[in-house]
This record gives C-alpha cells, structure tokens and sequence, in this order.
C-alpha cells in the first residue's frame, strides 16, 4: 500500500476507529496505526467486558431473588470462569466486527506503535509518522492530518504501587480468573461504584473509600445519597471524606492492610484485593508530541473546538484530550474533528448535551446541570422528581428504587438537566438528551405519550410534576 494518506489516526480505540470510518466516508484516503488491539478500552479493558460481568452478577442476583418472582431456582451457584469466557466471546464478536468495518471502508491498519515524527520536506504540514513493528521494523506514513486518539491507562495515587496482585486496577480486575472474598475499592466515582456493585451482587465483601464528601461527587447530591443508602442496604461499607495513606499498606496473610485518615482519625481497612479507581491517565508519553508544537494542559492535549491542536494538522480527540473521558465522547470528537479537515463546518460539540451513566445496580445517569449547577450560573430553577416506586412496569420488574429529577429553567421552560437512579435508566437517560438538543419544555415531554405500561412513562410524570401537576403522586 502507498504510505501517503489524507489522515493517519494514531490509535484505534472507540474515538480512532469512527473518526477513521467518517473520514472514509467522506472519501479520505485513511490509515489507522493501532499497537495493540482495535477497539481500544472501550472494547477490550472497559465499556463492553465490564457491562458484560455486569449483566452475569445481575442474572445472578435475579435468580438467587427469583423466590420473590414465583421462580424456585434452587440452588444457584456462581461459574466466575465461564461469566469470563462470555464477556470475552462478546468482545471478540464486536473487535471481529470492528475489523470488518475497517476493510469495508478500505482503511489501511498498521499493527504498531505510531510516533509522530514533526514537518518534513515531503509532509510539511501534518508531518510523518514512523510506525514501529513487534519485529523491531518500521515503516514511514505521510499524511495531510494527523489525528491523535491514543487514549487513556488507568491512574494510581501518588505512592501507591499498582502491583496487579494484591493491588489492582480495573484492567486486571476483568482479567479475575478468581472472586477474591474481600475487595477494598479506592474512589467511589463511576468505576468504583459499577466494580462494587457488581462484586457485591456475587457475594464479594466490599468496601469503598472515597476522598470527596460524597460518592458519585459529580451526579446531583440527591443521587449520591439515593445510592448511598442502597449500597448500605446491601452492606456495602462507604467511607466518604476519607484519605487513603498509601505509605502504610501492609501485606498481610492472604489480605493486604492499608490505614485511611476520616475527620482526622485513622481507620484500618482490609481486604484480599485492593482496587485503584481514581481516574484515567492521558496517553501522551511515546507518540512523539515533543517533536510537534502541540500544548499539554493538565496531563491532556489542548484543542480547540474543532480538536485542533496548536498545530493546525494535528488534531487529538478522545481521553487524550481529558475533559469526559467517555466512548460516545471519544467518538462524536473524532466525527467533528475529520468533518473539519474534510472542509466541513461541524457544530462544536455541547458538552451539557452528553449523556453520563453509571451501570450499577440500580444505574444512575446523567444529562446538563444539577439545580446546584444551574443556580451557580444564574439560572432561577424548578425541578419536577418523579419516584419509580409509583410506575407500574418498575413494580412489575421488582426492580422500583430511584427516581427522575427534571431541572427546568423558570425563565424559559428548557429543560436544563435531567437527572435519574432507578431501573434502566442509562437506556431512559437517551430521551433526556433529546430534551436537551431539542430545547425540549416540561410541556413538551409531558406532551409526548409514553406507552404503557413501560418504565419510560416516569419521564412524563416527572415533567408534569415541575409544575407539581403528575398524576399518579
Ligand atoms: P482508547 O479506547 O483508550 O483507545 C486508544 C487506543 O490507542 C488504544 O487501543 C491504544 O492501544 C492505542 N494507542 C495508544 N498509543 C498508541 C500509539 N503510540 N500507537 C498506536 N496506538 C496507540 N465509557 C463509556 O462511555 N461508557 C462506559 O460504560 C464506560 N465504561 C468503562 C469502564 C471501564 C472499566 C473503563 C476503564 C473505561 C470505561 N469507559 C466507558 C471509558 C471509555 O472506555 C473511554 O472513554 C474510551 O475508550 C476512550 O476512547 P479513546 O478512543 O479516546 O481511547
């Protein structure tokens, strides 16, 4: 193949790989350079093999309450090897399918690390880039665009040794071959709450600590309480405001002991496998940034708008850059950014527009301001809450804690923010972003009719409720 392309995208995850079928779309000649597999995190140490252990640890809890349902299982055991081979036959599926949307686009995919290598006489703008082989060979591309998505690795606190045994991160928590008895999770932020879920709902013992003052410190305060309280019920300890002291972590027989500083005291907490989920770490080490003019803020590249770099053909889209380290993220970012150097003019992405979910059992998802958010910035405010414990289908399901918050600005009547723990949410949240893109009023969802009976319907409820008017309070 001819080494000159219109984008070389430097890393095939979720942001690369649909950055890099847009381009081909618009008639881009496209390489992706990707060193280790397509897909990236989402596919492989994320998203997907995460939900899917999710979903067995939900069979699971199911059948094991199935009594409650007329359902008398008997005896349920837990087949942790075979829950792995699943996620791992899910994944393989969709990297096969990842594979196929690359040759149907006919973009060309070199298996290697991609360095990007600064202006030269034959690519002055973009520059090269040097892809470097298992074999130790390497080979030289010549792009108009360089488009930079080599993603994120998981981050650990200053001092404390990620040893992949004891001590562990999510990347190695998929890879269990065991469920450890005990598991202590550092950070109560959308990872560590899915990981204890899951854990808990197959009989692992858990424990969270959280440094901010609440877990989930990013939804509306009312949501972290709602799930606070259920992980309580599900005797899940939470220690929020809480410093973990790395310097102290002892290993112990078969447990590892690490102490933690609350209200200026000190706790002990023990457990078989320690698991660090305090963020994600931009990949900007070894892709040859040095040799660019890009700037790097906060650990992330700085773009503009349209994702560009202080170089005008190099741009980076994706947990690179930092901000929401999400896959549908990543991926509308890397849209927006080929569209540009195809001569189009995408709209800047909202990021109040974005949809955040949490996969826990219940889920918790998120779209635009809490009421806190919306009163910082000026708005005056109404809300509308809606509980699921009054919706028939929630009740059918067995499945009725959380609720929906609606927040609406009293000027104008947009929907500002729409706000949800309870069952499926993360499928519900899509219609709340709607309302946001759309400028949606209460009115106007309240208006939409919702089927029945279907756990949608609370979206209705919750938008009459703003005006204190639902019908089943
Ligand atoms: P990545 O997916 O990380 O892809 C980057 C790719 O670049 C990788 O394949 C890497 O091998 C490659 N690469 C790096 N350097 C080079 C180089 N020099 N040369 C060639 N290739 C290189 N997000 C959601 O939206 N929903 C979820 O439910 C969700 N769950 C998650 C659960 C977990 C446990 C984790 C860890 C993350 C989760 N995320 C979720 C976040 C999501 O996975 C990321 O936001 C998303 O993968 C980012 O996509 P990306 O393309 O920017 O980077």
């Amino acid at each position: 193949m001819s080494n000159e392309y219109d984008v070389v995208v430097l890393g095939g995850g979720t942001g690369g790989y649909v950055a890099a079928i847009r381009a081909s779309q618009l008639g881009m000649r496209v390489a992706v350079v990707e060193k280790d597999k397509l897909g990236g995190t989402c596919l492989h140490r994320g998203c997907i093999p995460s939900k899917a252990l999710l979903r067995s640890a939900e069979v699971y809890h199911t059948l094991k309450n199935g009594a409650q349902y007329g359902v008398e299982a008997g005896d349920i055991g837990i087949n942790f090897l075979r829950m792995q081979e699943r996620k791992r036959e899910i994944v393989s599926q969709l990297h096969k399918g990842v594979q196929h949307l690359m040759k149907q686009g006919k973009i060309d995919v070199y298996e290697g690390i991609g360095r990007i290598m600064g202006p030269s006489i034959f690519s002055p703008q973009a520059g090269a880039i040097t892809v470097e082989y298992k074999n130790g060979e390497s080979e030289i591309l010549v792009p108009k665009f360089v488009l930079i998505a080599t993603g994120s690795r998981p981050r650990t606190l200053p001092g404390l040794t990620i040893d992949k045994e004891t001590v562990i991160t999510s990347d190695e928590a998929l890879e269990l071959t065991q469920l450890p008895k005990s598991v202590l999770i550092i950070g109560g932020g959308v990872i560590g709450i899915e990981w204890a879920s899951l854990f808990n709902d197959l009989g692992v013992e858990v424990e969270i600590v959280e440094y901010a003052e609440r877990i989930l410190p990013l939804e509306d305060e009312e949501i972290s309480k709602e799930m606070a309280r259920l992980l309580k019920k599900r005797k899940i300890k939470v220690h929020t405001g809480t410093k973990i002291l790395p310097e102290t972590l002892e290993y112990g027989e078969g447990a590892a002991i690490i102490k933690a500083e609350q209200n200026g005291k000190e706790i002990e907490c023990r457990a078989e496998r320690i698991l660090v989920s305090v963020g994600r770490q931009a990949n900007i080490e070894d892709i040859g940034l040095n040799n660019v003019e890009a700037d790097v803020e906060n650990g992330a590249i700085k773009v503009n708008e349209m994702f560009q770099t202080k170089e005008a053909h190099i741009y980076a889209i994706g947990d690179v850059i930092g901000g929401l380290q999400l896959a549908h993220v990543a991926s509308h970012e890397g849209i927006v950014a080929v569209e540009h150097m195809a001569g189009q003019h995408p709209h800047p992405i909202d990021y109040t527009m974005v949809p955040k979910c949490t996969y826990s059992r219940p889920e918790v998802a998120n779209v635009g301001l809490t009421g806190a958010e919306a009163k910082a910035q000026g708005y005056s405010v109404k809300t509308g809450k809606f509980n699921f414990r009054a919706i028939g289908k929630a009740l059918v399901y067995g499945e009725y804690d959380g609720f929906v918050k609606i927040v609406v600005d009293e000027k104008t009547d947009d929907v500002l923010g729409v706000h949800m723990i309870g069952p499926h949410v993360t499928d519900l949240i899509a219609e709340g972003a709607l309302a946001r893109v759309l400028d949606a009023t209460p009115w106007e969802i309240a208006h939409t009719i919702h089927p029945h009976p279907t756990l949608a319907e609370i979206m209705g409820e919750a938008a009459l409720a703003v005006d204190g008017k639902a019908i089943h309070s």
